[in-house]
């Protein structure tokens, strides 16, 4: 089954001006130069860099994304941005349900579920991030804790073509640690298994599921060969095209 690598930069709320629009225009720009004809790129700016992103990367092969989104399409919800608004702004992608959504903004599976209900509905495709805290690695409680996140978080809708899903253990975002390849396969062929008894073999077999966790250009490479890996949700190593760049050129095919 071949499913088409994606690389995706979370640059979370970093960036200015300035220094956003020459990240963009830099993976744009080395994007066409990459070996990788096969891969998709993506980048997730903050919403307020995603207007000169977006210029930055026109005619590009380079997607663009937002990091979160409301689930109503408009109204009195201050400070929010709605699938809609992204959509209209150039989006292609959102992630819904990252570790620090859930964690700074007390995000619930069915609040991510709204979410991505509402951004599939609007033409977005989602990221949908699940993944385990160390506490409940330590308690042997990952593939039960994916699970449920994944039937909680994951609406019906979903389809391999509209739904990619980011395995993210808490404990290794920006900590510098990683799970050994083993246990990335493990959860990653784990969490296929739970897609398809929610969406069926077929979506299954065609959903992407990337790794996040600390990945850069010197694991890009084992992390990406494992069957069930098909790319990566990167956050620091996002932020300097170099490593954004060499983790792409690291994949598989
Ligand atoms: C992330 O926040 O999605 C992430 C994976 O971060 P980092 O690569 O910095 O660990």
């Amino acid at each position: 089954m071949v499913r088409k690598t994606l690389i995706a930069g979370n640059w979370k709320m970093n960036g200015l001006s300035e220094d956003g629009q020459a990240l963009a225009k830099g993976v744009a720009l080395e994007a066409k130069k990459a070996a990788r004809k096969d891969c998709e790129f993506l980048i997730c700016p903050p919403f307020t860099l995603l207007g000169l992103a977006k210029k930055a990367i026109k005619g590009s092969r380079v997607m663009l994304g937002a990091q979160d989104c409301h689930f109503a399409e408009k109204g009195a919800h201050t400070g929010d941005i709605s699938p809609v608004m992204l959509k209209d702004a150039g989006c292609q992608y959102v992630i819904v349900g990252h570790s620090e959504r859930r964690t700074d903004h007390y995000e619930s599976d069915e609040l991510v579920q709204k979410k991505a209900t509402a951004a599939i509905a609007a033409g977005l495709k989602v990221i949908i991030c699940i993944g385990e805290t160390e506490a409940e690695r330590d308690a042997g409680k990952t593939i039960d804790i994916c699970t449920a996140q994944i039937n909680g978080s994951v609406p019906e809708c979903s389809t391999a073509q509209n739904t990619v899903i980011a395995y993210e253990p808490v404990w290794a975002i920006g900590t510098g640690r990683t799970p050994t390849t083993a246990e990335v396969e493990d959860v990653h062929a784990a969490i296929r298994k739970v897609i398809g008894k929610k969406l069926g073999r077929a979506n299954a077999n065609k959903m992407r599921i990337l790794y996040g966790g600390s990945m850069k250009p010197s694991n890009a490479k084992e992390l990406l060969a494992l069957p069930d890996v098909d790319g990566g949700l990167i956050g620091g190593a996002s932020l300097k095209v170099a490593d954004f760049m060499a983790i792409a050129e690291a994949s598989k095919q």
